[in-house]
């Protein structure tokens, strides 16, 4: 049996919701919204985490930090 691979592959650098290809950087995320595991760019993760509950936000660790 081979193990399983945790290697993510990205085959194209391109954001999930506004499917803009000109972000600098692009963020997975991982919460109970429609883009739940998804490669959005700050823009959108930034939306998407606002739209997150506060106990969903605090497995943020750096959400947790900022407080
Ligand atoms: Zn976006």
């Amino acid at each position: 049996m081979p193990k399983p691979s945790t290697r993510t592959k990205i085959l194209a650098y391109i954001c999930a919701k506004c499917f803009t290809t000109k972000a600098d950087k692009l963020a997975w995320f991982v919460g109970k919204t429609l883009f739940n595991e998804s490669l959005l760019c700050r823009t959108c993760w930034q939306d998407q985490f606002n739209s997150l509950t506060e106990s969903e936000r605090k497995e943020y660790g750096f959400y947790a930090k900022n407080k």
